[in-house]
């Protein structure tokens, strides 16, 4: 581990070194230079580990972004803080270092918002990439920043950024070279490499400490439809139907274990991959018990923060699926589509989806999903879904589902459900098309837990 944290010191130092003779975007000074003497203030001034580092490698995004990466005229590359951000992240920098890397710009443009004069205190370089930056901030984008953990931290990276321009070093002490910040980067990724092993070994206890993580939970069982969320970057879920049983013609089947894992690796999005097994339990009529493995893999990106965000309005996401041919049984691969929106009141909330797609018997689809929820902060809340399906030339499903989700924790949800069922089915018997009515009754229980598998990313806004 020591060896990869002494290569990836050794990389920064070099695409430092290399800009000892590259000027600072329109700036009188060096890159090293502004990066030295930013670094010193944060020092100065008693900051972390974490925080001189982050003031030492805060423009490193200008000198490690590739060729082809988008430029701001003559004022260096633009979106900077957020490959710098990645780039320190990807070294095995702590998340600290990379957020407020990432944090630094917008920074800028929260302090022009909140204090005007802040503008004119900007060398002409800043001002101009300010405005390619997104100019200063909305109030909404204010409040989101003010909300990071590390806000208080990135005003002062700033401070030490506007500084860090001198021509000459004013002393008394001569200004630290980069060797002096070897040890402390070193120790910097050792360290967060540490955390992130101890995390994952945290995640393979989980099953024990289930209750003891927070996260969200937000994994909607026991319904067909979603909600309009997404993991946070960085969450993993866990959903898990601990058991479904039906009946059909007179045939039992369990259905067990639904599992979904999600995980929220990009802003935004969440890859979900869920699988469950078939198992039948009844004579099935001489035929051979043979359980078949079902699974799909989907992409769940939040269009909108709503209210299910703590905003105002409506939530709005959309859902991609692949599904996967069955295991042990005849058939091929499918996919679809969903449109969510989501709305929460105090005495409810309301999820909608609308799902077109193309199933694994290669027929259309349409889904129609109403979740109906209780007040959500009900530790216990009664819950209930309308389904509609139709498969063109094969069968439609109407269905109802009553039901509660039991909030144990804020990480953990158990989830139980009746659900009523009437298919439709359309069979073509000596080419004569046949239709069949049956009414199914399902049960079924389950939970949802999620934990934050590494530091939550900076909620910083885009200022593209
Ligand atoms: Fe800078």
């Amino acid at each position: 581990m020591s060896d990869k944290a002494a290569n990836a010191v050794e990389r920064v130092f070099a695409l430092l070194k290399n800009a000892e003779n590259q000027d600072y975007i329109g700036e009188p000074i060096s890159q090293l230079a502004h990066a030295l003497q930013c670094g010193e203030f944060a020092a100065q001034s008693g900051a972390s580990d974490d925080e001189v580092i982050a003031a030492l490698l805060h423009d490193i995004g200008h000198l490690c972004a590739a060729e082809n990466a988008a430029k701001m005229g003559g004022f260096g590359i633009d979106s900077h803080h957020r490959i710098g951000g990645d780039f320190a992240r990807e070294l095995g920098f702590s998340e600290c270092v990379g957020a407020l890397i990432e944090g630094h710009v917008e920074a800028k443009r929260y302090l022009v918002a909140k204090h005007p004069k802040y503008l004119n205190e900007l060398s002409d370089a800043s001002k101009e990439t300010l405005k390619r930056q997104g100019g200063p901030m909305s109030d909404e984008e204010l409040q989101q920043f003010e909300s990071h953990p590390q806000f208080k931290t990135m005003l002062k990276l700033r401070t030490w950024d506007d500084r860090a321009k001198l021509i000459e070093w004013p002393g008394p002490k001569p200004l630290p070279n980069l060797e002096s910040y070897r040890a402390m980067m070193i120790k910097n990724i050792s360290e967060s490499f540490q955390r992130a092993g101890a995390r994952w070994g945290i995640a393979a206890v989980a099953a024990l400490a289930i209750v003891a993580h927070a996260g969200n939970a937000e994994a909607y069982r026991p319904f067909e439809g979603t909600a309009a969320t997404v993991n946070n970057r960085g969450e993993f879920g866990l959903a898990m139907g601990t058991g479904e049983t039906f009946d059909r013609a007179g045939n039992g089947f369990i259905l067990a274990p639904f599992i979904q894992f999600s995980f929220g690796i990009l802003p935004r999005t969440s890859f979900n991959l869920g699988v469950r097994d078939s198992i039948p339990v009844g004579p099935m009529g001489g035929r051979r018990r043979v359980p078949t493995v079902r699974s799909a893999l989907a992409l769940k990106y939040l269009f909108r923060d709503g209210t299910l965000q703590g905003k105002t309005g409506l939530s709005i996401g959309g859902e991609i699926d692949a599904l996967l041919p069955d295991v042990n049984a005849r058939n091929w691969a499918g996919g679809c589509g969903t449109f969510i929106v989501s709305n929460r009141w105090t005495w409810g909330t309301i999820h909608l989806n609308q799902t077109a797609g193309y199933t694994r018997l290669h027929n259309f689809d349409l889904q129609t999903a109403a979740i109906l929820e209780g007040p959500i902060r009900w530790a216990v809340r009664p819950v209930g879904e309308l389904y509609f399906e139709q498969e063109f030339e094969r069968v439609t499903t109407t269905a109802a589902l009553v039901g509660a989700l039991w909030r144990v924790a804020p990480s953990f949800v158990i989830d139980l459900g009746l659900r009523g069922i009437r298919l439709d089915a359309q069979s073509i018997n000596e080419g004569r098309v046949a239709f069949t009515t049956q009414y199914i009754t399902e049960a079924r229980i389950g939970f949802s837990w999620s934990t934050q598998m590494w530091e939550p990313a900076p909620k910083v806004t885009a200022s593209r």
